[in-house]
């Protein structure tokens, strides 16, 4: 006899959105998040287009700033482009995770605060063993523990990467200052990228992206527009970071095991796209388990995430190249691929 017929791992933006899809699908399910309170987490923080209307079949509507698109800057060089598809939003992510766990607890999802330590599976289903001394019986199980998702890898399906790989993390902190553009800015320094995500009417989300050794400070100071609009501006938020990137996987299913968002591999934050693909992956895997066809899972997963793993694999390879100065500059002679790419990920 099962408890539940989906286990979440992880209450974060992904695992929540899988909850809240097993609950429209007439499932039960119950998240295991060891975290109260409305999480927080290093993000740029831009919804993309497309995370809009899969957060509306959800019932999620949270408040933030909308999003017109996306500006690259680098020296003198600027290129930008009108989402076609729509507008984002930029949303603090308090306040997407209480938007996401008020429409969780409507439905009737079940939360239970601790971390999930091992699990076991048998022929019926799973059994997740919490860090409170309890056994949670599931049929499925959703792995949406993040980043370095434990479930993955006890489920040995993190894939090891070579030492020589480089390695980023991110690290964000809002500011007190009214919005100056209604896009998304990214500026690319030689070694960093800043993102600059309005999310209300008088604050802006600054996003740092870059190898271990980079500094804050030191990397807002070295772009003097950037500087001047930040100048005097109260923090309102405490500095937190991220990473590291990549952390990929082998494979998104194991027997009743699927994974999503972060947990299922993650190559970059450089295209700001991981909660509209993560809402994606957690849409399909629930239709797969609805289906009991949880293998089918990995190809969807690979339908959803094609675009994403592409695309920011491409970018990244550049940016991690003798040409990443070369990115915004040529980007800005050929607008009409700049606007392609985002048109793309912004879908
Ligand atoms: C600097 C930076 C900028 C980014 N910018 C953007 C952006 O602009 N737009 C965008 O869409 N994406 C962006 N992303 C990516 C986005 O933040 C992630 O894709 C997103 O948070 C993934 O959500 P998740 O629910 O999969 O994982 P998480 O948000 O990491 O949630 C995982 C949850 O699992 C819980 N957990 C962990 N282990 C266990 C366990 N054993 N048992 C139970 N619970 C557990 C954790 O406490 C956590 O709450 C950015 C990322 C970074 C680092």
């Amino acid at each position: 006899m099962t408890d539940y017929d989906v286990i979440v791992v992880g209450g974060g933006p992904v695992g929540m959105a899988a909850a809240i899809e097993a609950r429209l699908s007439g499932l039960s399910a119950v998240v295991v998040e060891p975290r109260s309170g409305a999480i927080d987490k290093a993000c740029g923080e831009g919804l993309m287009p497309g995370a809009i209307p899969l957060l509306a079949r959800l019932g999620v509507y949270p408040t933030g700033r909308d999003l017109a698109g996306v500006t690259y800057r680098s020296g003198g060089h600027a290129v930008s482009h009108r989402f076609s598809s729509g507008v984002g939003k930029g949303v603090r992510r308090t306040e997407l995770h209480g938007s996401l766990r008020s429409r969780s607890e409507e439905l009737g999802v079940v939360f239970v605060e601790a971390s999930v330590g091992s699990v076991r599976e048998s022929e019926s289903g799973l059994a997740a063993s919490c860090s409170n001394g309890t056994n949670i019986q599931g049929r499925y199980l959703i792995a949406a523990d993040g980043l370095h998702s434990s479930i993955a890898k006890a489920a040995g399906l993190v894939k090891a990467l070579s030492p020589r790989r480089s390695k980023r993390f991110g690290i964000r902190q809002h500011f007190h200052v009214a919005p100056w553009s209604e896009f998304i800015e990214v500026f690319y320094t030689k070694t960093a990228e800043v993102y600059i995500t309005p999310v209300s009417e008088d604050q802006v989300g600054v996003a740092v992206l870059g190898p271990k050794s980079t500094d804050f400070d030191e990397t807002i100071a070295s772009i003097p527009e950037l500087a001047g609009r930040l100048e005097g501006a109260a923090p309102a938020s405490q500095r937190s970071g991220a990473g590291s990137f990549p952390q990929l996987t082998t494979a998104r299913t194991k027997g009743r095991i699927l994974l999503v968002g972060d947990a299922s591999g993650y190559v970059d934050a450089i295209t700001g796209e991981g909660l509209r693909l993560g809402f994606a992956q957690a849409r399909v895997a629930i239709e797969c388990i609805l289906s009991d066809k949880p293998a089918s899972y990995e190809r969807a997963w690979r339908r959803v995430s094609r675009d994403f793993r592409v695309l920011t694999g491409g970018l990244i390879s550049a940016a991690n190249s003798p040409i990443r100065m070369a990115i915004v500059p040529l980007a800005s002679r050929l607008p009409w691929v700049f606007g392609l790419v985002v048109n793309r990920l912004a879908r």
